[in-house]
């Protein structure tokens, strides 16, 4: 069984390696979703709610929002962004699983990432 918790955060970045408007400072609002894998417990939850979002706030959303990505992941592609939330989470919901990172850089650009 899987549960999920939404997540956003305001965010400056660019892309140095990229040819476009994208090289330049700018902002999004990004959009992250945090799903997690395991079987409900004796009060029939996987991981609590309230728990997941203090944990993902403490570790992710706190070091990212209204600060500049690019002074925390050097190349701050959606997809590079993923692969760091990934390495903040892993491991961090005792016996419930981190399966799937997923970062909306815009309402319909978005990346999965399983790990
Ligand atoms: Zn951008």
């Amino acid at each position: 069984m899987l549960i999920s918790r939404d997540f956003k955060f305001d965010s400056a970045h660019y892309l140095p390696k990229y040819k476009g408007k994208c090289e330049r400072l700018h902002g999004h609002t990004y959009k992250m979703r945090v799903t997690l894998e395991g079987e409900p417990d004796h009060e029939g939850m996987i991981f609590d709610f309230v728990e997941m979002k203090e944990v993902i706030n403490e570790l992710v959303v706190s070091k990212l929002d209204h600060y500049e990505i690019n002074q925390i992941i050097p190349n701050p592609s959606a997809e590079n962004i993923a692969v760091w939330v990934w390495e903040q989470l892993s491991g961090k919901f005792r016996d419930a699983k981190l399966v799937k990172v997923k970062i909306w850089e815009t309402a319909d650009c978005y990346v999965t990432y399983k790990g």
